[in-house]
């Protein structure tokens, strides 16, 4: 694919300075065991005290005992999550039951939030294993949901080679945290 995306809502924090989205990544105090400390998810998995807003900018929206939800930052469609164990692990066999199930039963979760407050038609879900794969971060896996809309891929992409993101990430995970804090 080499759609090129719109994405002026995520742009516009860096453009009018907007304190809360702008700046480089908060530092935490309390990195997991084994985690690598050049990983996103590890980052977003890791702890803060104080909270400066940790989350938000990590675009962290959940965070259970084992498991992560982080909006990803180039989606590929409006939505875009990725769900993800805590711990540094590449492959499914390396992660414990109490992570599958939270996982899982994030993915539902997640799907129902998505029905409900933002009419999604359907979703796709995927996991990227390995390089090979087409995982763009192969020690550290997660799932990829994309909310699909009826009728969300035609016209623009397909005309234009571009794909319009309506929603901005600040938007989308103050949504989320809202909905899943219920
Ligand atoms: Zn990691």
């Amino acid at each position: 694919m080499n759609e090129e995306r719109l994405w002026a809502p995520w742009r516009l924090g860096y453009v009018t300075g907007n304190e809360e989205t702008a700046g480089p990544l908060p530092e935490p105090n309390g990195w997991l065991a084994d985690a690598d400390h050049n990983c996103f998810l590890c980052r977003a998995a890791a702890s803060y005290n104080p909270d400066t807003l940790a989350d938000k900018r990590l675009l962290v929206a959940d965070r259970g005992d084992h498991s992560l939800v982080v909006l990803n930052r180039y989606p590929y469609n409006n939505g875009h999550l990725l769900i993800s164990p805590r711990r540094h692990v590449g492959d499914l066999w390396q992660m414990n039951r109490e992570e599958h199930v939270e996982c899982v039963e994030l993915l539902a979760r997640l799907t129902r939030v998505y029905r409900e407050c933002l009419n999604a038609d359907g979703f796709n879900i995927g996991l990227n294993l390995g390089r090979a794969a087409g995982a763009g971060l192969p020690g550290h896996l997660h799932w990829h949901l994309v909310p699909r809309w009826a009728g969300d891929n035609n016209f623009m992409p397909v005309l234009a080679g571009t794909r319009v993101i309506p929603q901005s990430l600040e938007a989308l995970w103050e949504l989320l945290v809202g909905a899943l804090g219920k």
